[in-house]
């Protein structure tokens, strides 16, 4: 196949704007695979935060890293993301190569615990302002669930209004699958 599936465009994303020695945020850890990803893009000089507000995800995601031997340069919050500024140093402000979004529910978990619209929106515009230029935001959006379809259309409906010039916003769909299959909404900060 030669046009990227959803999750590995995620991850061809994350990977031209996060260097060696670099600071990113996984707003949703889960079960740790995209906080593993990034950490191995930092290296041992960069710096991960990753967030979820489920203690069992925190703990899948502390002993994948610890396996992995990835734990040194990650801190992991149990708390919401929109609550991100909390956790983050100040200095990082305008510092961050990425933020990456696993939106709905933990794979394994209760699906009853969803990412929701209001608190997803809230960190988006947070983490822009803490974004460096040519930063990237990646949100992979599930919306074959009641809630996601909500979060889904608050999500488009918000980042229609960004201005182009201080944002680049892509959609990237596969258009003939069934069963609502996820997509990504990348956004790429255009002004320091
Ligand atoms: N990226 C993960 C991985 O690599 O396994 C999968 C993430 S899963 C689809 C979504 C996660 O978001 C769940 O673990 C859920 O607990 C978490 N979540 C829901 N609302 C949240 C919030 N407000 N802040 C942080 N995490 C949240």
């Amino acid at each position: 196949m030669n046009i990227e599936r959803v999750l590995t465009f995620s991850k061809t994303l994350l990977e031209k704007v996060t260097e060696d020695g670099d600071f990113a945020v996984d707003a949703t850890a889960g079960n740790g695979h995209d906080t593993l990803f990034l950490a191995n893009l930092v290296g041992e000089k960069g710096h991960i935060y990753s967030f979820d507000i489920q203690q069992s995800a925190i703990e899948e995601t502390y002993n994948r890293l610890n396996q992995a031997k990835k734990i040194e340069n990650v801190t992991l919050v149990h708390d919401g993301h929109h609550h991100f500024h909390q956790h983050l140093p100040l200095e990082l402000k305008g510092q961050l190569s990425s933020a990456i979004f696993n939106l709905g529910y933990l794979p394994g978990g209760d699906k009853k615990i969803v990412t929701t619209p209001d608190t997803t929106i809230e960190a988006v515009k947070g983490l822009l302002q803490w974004l460096k230029k040519g930063g990237i935001i990646v949100l992979v959006v599930y919306h074959g669930h009641e809630e996601g379809a909500v979060e889904r259309d608050a999500l488009m409906q918000y980042v229609a209004t960004l201005d182009q010039k201080n944002a680049r916003v892509l959609k990237y769909e596969f258009l003939n699958q069934k069963n609502n299959p996820p997509f990504i909404i990348a956004i790429e900060k255009s002004t320091p």
